[in-house]
């Protein structure tokens, strides 16, 4: 039996995470969720999943939740905090953990549960691309299981040989390819995409995702953030790390193998797809999804992304080639514009300004422990900031 915690159990990751462990409830048990605010959805889950723990981030929204859960009877345990998530995400009965917040709030959470050497199913992509050797040796510390949900990557996890597992290097690989769907504004030309609106850009042709997500697909930099997840999780270099738009999201990654070789996993754009096999692993569950229809299908592209119109991705490769935090202060920047640009406080392409203005401002930043990581993020988010405030200069 498997014993599971979601972490950001409200969002679109966690909610589908729950839908698939409904489907096997004679494999999983469902232990204990965490959100931050969202306590209508919060307290729906309890209903239906009983957990023994649930926790809010948010001090007010867990008092909430706890005078529900009282009044309907429920048992479940309500925790409030970063304290809370830390519980949750370590809880010593639990084997599973699906990590699963949004953003830079996952990452001590993400890393509690990879110290507790739990099986971690990786969703939450910043905290890797913002210390993913930091995540990558304590998993090698503590004999923690990384399983990738990230479509691409886990669409690579399974193309690689039976036995691979994340943070060593893959045998015979050449090089692996990450497919792009393009976002909603693949076709948009310069003056389209300087008046987009966070209302478009949260509007995806193909997935169902948060908001924080979806627009860094709509710039692209979700695919720069994969490049960075890529190198952290299967140890490849900038140059073995390839990108190319496919429109129809059908096939979901490549692996090329030196022997001219590629493989790729099919399927359809559902993320109950890499969930289930993460939580199967190393077993196949169903996910309640069905295969592509190929002949509906019909045909399929592939091409190349354009760089003067999606400038993240050119960004977010360079932050990787730099190495060091650089990729750290391209999340914490990125984490800043996509909020500012969601509120209406700057255009879709100030966020690339806002990016690179950090970029330039922290330069080669050493932080080779968790305090000087969470400091350099506090830095990199203010010079974010105060950049905001001077978009109409910056784009002048
Ligand atoms: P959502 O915005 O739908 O959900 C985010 C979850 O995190 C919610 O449960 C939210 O709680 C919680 N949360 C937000 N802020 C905090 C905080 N400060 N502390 C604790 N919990 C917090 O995100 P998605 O499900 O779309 O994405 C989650 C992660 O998975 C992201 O890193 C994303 O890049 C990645 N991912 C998502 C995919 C998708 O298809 N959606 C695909 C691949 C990767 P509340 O509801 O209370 O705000």
């Amino acid at each position: 039996m498997k014993q599971l915690v979601v972490l950001g159990a409200t969002g679109t990751v966690g909610r589908n995470t729950l839908d698939v462990a409904a489907r096997h409830p004679q494999r999983v048990t469902v232990l204990a969720l965490t959100a931050n605010r969202d306590v209508d959805t919060m307290f729906g889950l309890c209903q239906v999943h009983r957990p023994a723990l649930a926790v809010m981030r948010d001090a007010g929204a867990a008092l909430t939740l706890g005078q529900r859960l009282r009044m309907s009877g429920l048992a479940t345990e309500v925790l409030a905090g970063a304290d809370g998530l830390h519980s949750a995400a370590c809880l010593p009965t639990a084997t599973h953990v699906m990590s699963a917040i949004v953003g830079a709030a996952g990452l001590l959470p993400t890393l509690a549960a990879v110290d507790a050497g739990k099986h971690v199913l990786i969703a939450n992509k910043e905290p890797l691309v913002m210390a993913g050797p930091l995540i990558m040796a304590a998993a090698a510390r503590s004999g923690a299981v990384i399983l990738p949900i990230d479509s691409e990557h886990n669409a690579i996890f399974q193309c690689l040989p039976a036995g691979y597992r994340c943070g060593a290097v893959p045998q015979g690989v050449a090089g692996l390819v990450l497919t792009a769907s393009g976002g909603p504004f693949r076709d948009w030309t310069p003056a389209q995409l300087a008046a987009a609106t966070p209302e478009a850009a949260v509007k995806h042709p193909n997935w169902v995702m948060g908001p924080k997500i979806s627009v860094d697909s709509a710039t692209m930099m979700n695919k720069g953030l994969e490049l960075i997840e890529a190198a952290a999780l299967y140890d490849l270099p900038a140059d073995r790390l390839s990108v190319v738009i496919h429109p129809e999201s059908a096939v979901h990654s490549l692996v090329s193998y030196v022997d001219g070789s590629q493989l790729a996993q099919l399927g359809s754009p559902d993320m109950r797809v890499p969930i289930a096999h993460a939580l199967a692993w190393p077993e196949r569950w169903a996910s309640g999804v069905a295969p592509l229809d190929l002949v509906a299908l019909g045909r399929m592209h592939f091409e190349a992304p354009d760089p003067q119109r999606f400038p993240c991705l050119d960004l977010a490769r360079a932050a990787l080639q730099a190495g060091g935090q650089a990729p750290l202060v391209l999340n914490a920047a990125n984490e800043v514009a996509v909020q500012a640009f969601l509120d209406h406080q700057m255009g879709f392409m100030d966020m690339p300004r806002v990016i690179e203005h950090c970029l330039e401002a922290h330069p080669a930043p050493c932080a080779n422990d968790l305090d000087a990581v969470l400091a350099l993020d506090a830095a990199v988010r203010q010079t974010a900031r105060a950049a905001v405030g001077r978009t109409p200069e910056m784009s002048a």
